[in-house]
């Protein structure tokens, strides 16, 4: 494992205030310290995704929230950065959470929000979770990074690499849309056009991390840009005035997203900032990539490599989530369901909530409106719920695929 750069640099001295205190793997229970970079755990036969763990056991009074700016960094003592100066913001996160207006209609006497990420800086709610890894990474002394991308993630790490002066190496299929490489170039990464899908990419990344002493980001094999995702739970929590939404529906590649609202769910109960109640978690996929869904359905505790080959939604071709136990281990902790929706409908869904709610949303997020409706219509959701839809992109990016 990666095992540089620990506290190399001089800091200014202003402290974030982190309670941040180690890193523990979630499956075996191992500790590590969080100051030097990690990858996963140690243990061969364990291999799991590490999680950032902090002091909470004397809790926070919310209202220190009260006067901090509007992004994921207003939560910084449950962020992993420590030294102020190392945080790299372009402004991510505190999105916000808007009602169904013209299509209300089909929520009967449910509430349905959408929790909207395309705001975010690159268009996604990647630069959350990016941000984090890239701030962490800055402090840690790291001078490349290298990421496979399914195409948000490496405009995200290109831009906050840019700015945080670290070199960016993004490995991407050939096939994504051309908009994802050019922000790439112009943010200043490496690109390296990979003639396979995100799972050859991974491969390929992981290969030349290993050769070269880079820093690898990818999904859930280091233990920050969950972190960065996390933020999300404690906007809804905060947003909602505290009170979590009944039900969430979230589209489902690697997961992190998915599993970082849980760990925030269970990090706000600790410091006393909600309850015990929990939404019932949703996770849709697409369906020419749907190893989640036939993983829950048939029972299992790990997924099977699943790829149909090409989707509109890029971000959901993850034939196999490294965090694949991860993920099934929310849905089931918190009765909920899997369920996947195919290109057409994604299509149909985008021009819908485009053409009645004047939200341009990524393909991924529009696969949730799908899955909302058949949830409802198959009573999964019952009546005066509250179902909150996270929308985890822009769909100004994904224009060149689909048939206006
Ligand atoms: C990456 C991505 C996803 C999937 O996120 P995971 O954390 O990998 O589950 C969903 N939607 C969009 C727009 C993405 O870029
Ligand atoms: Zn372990």
């Amino acid at each position: 494992m990666l095992n540089r750069g620990a506290y190399t640099k001089t800091n200014s001295g202003v402290l974030t205030g982190s309670l941040i205190t180690h890193l523990e793997c979630p499956n075996c229970g191992r500790h590590y310290s969080a100051d030097i970079l990690r990858t996963v755990c140690e243990d061969a036969h364990c291999l799991s995704s590490l999680f950032a763990r902090y002091d909470l056991s004397n809790g926070l009074p919310k209202d220190i929230l009260t006067s901090r700016p509007a992004t994921m960094w207003r939560y910084k003592e449950v962020l992993p950065v420590i030294h102020q100066e190392n945080i790299i913001t372009v402004g991510e996160g505190f999105t916000p959470i808007l009602p169904l207006t013209n299509l209300k209609h089909w929520a009967g006497d449910d509430e349905v929000l959408w929790k909207d990420e395309s705001g975010n800086p690159t268009g996604s709610f990647k630069a959350r979770g990016i941000g984090a890894a890239v701030s962490k990474a800055k402090e840690l002394g790291i001078d490349t990074i290298v990421t496979p991308t399914a195409g948000n993630a490496g405009g995200a790490l290109a831009a906050y690499a840019a700015r945080a002066g670290i070199k960016a190496i993004v490995y991407i299929p050939k096939l994504t849309p051309k908009v994802f490489k050019d922000e790439c170039h112009l943010y200043g990464a490496q690109l390296v056009e990979v003639d396979g899908n995100i799972s050859d990419c991974g491969r390929l990344a992981n290969e030349q991390a290993i050769a070269n002493g880079w820093f690898q980001v990818s999904t859930l094999k280091e233990p920050y840009r969950l972190e960065g995702k996390k933020t999300m739970g404690y906007e809804i929590a905060e947003q909602l005035n505290w009170q979590l939404p009944d039900v969430i529906l979230y589209p489902t590649g690697g997961g992190t997203g998915l599993i970082g609202l849980w760990k925030a769910f269970d990090e706000m109960e600790q410091l006393g900032w909600i309850g015990s109640h929990r939404p019932r978690m949703v996770a849709v996929q697409s369906e020419s990539c749907n190893g989640i869904v036939q993983a829950f359905n048939a029972g299992e505790a790990s997924s099977q490599f699943v790829d149909g080959g090409f989707t509109i939604a890029n971000g959901l071709r993850v034939p196999k989530p490294y965090a694949d136990k991860l993920i099934l281990k929310v849905l089931r902790k918190s009765n909920g369901t899997a369920l996947s929706i195919p290109d057409a409908m994604m299509s149909e869904a985008l021009k819908e909530i485009a053409r009645y709610e004047g939200m341009l949303i990524a393909p991924e997020g529009a696969a949730l409106w799908q899955a909302f409706k058949h949830l409802k219509a198959h009573r999964w959701i019952k009546p005066h719920e509250r179902i909150l839809l996270l929308n985890t992109g822009s769909g100004y990016k994904y224009l060149e695929n689909i048939n206006i």
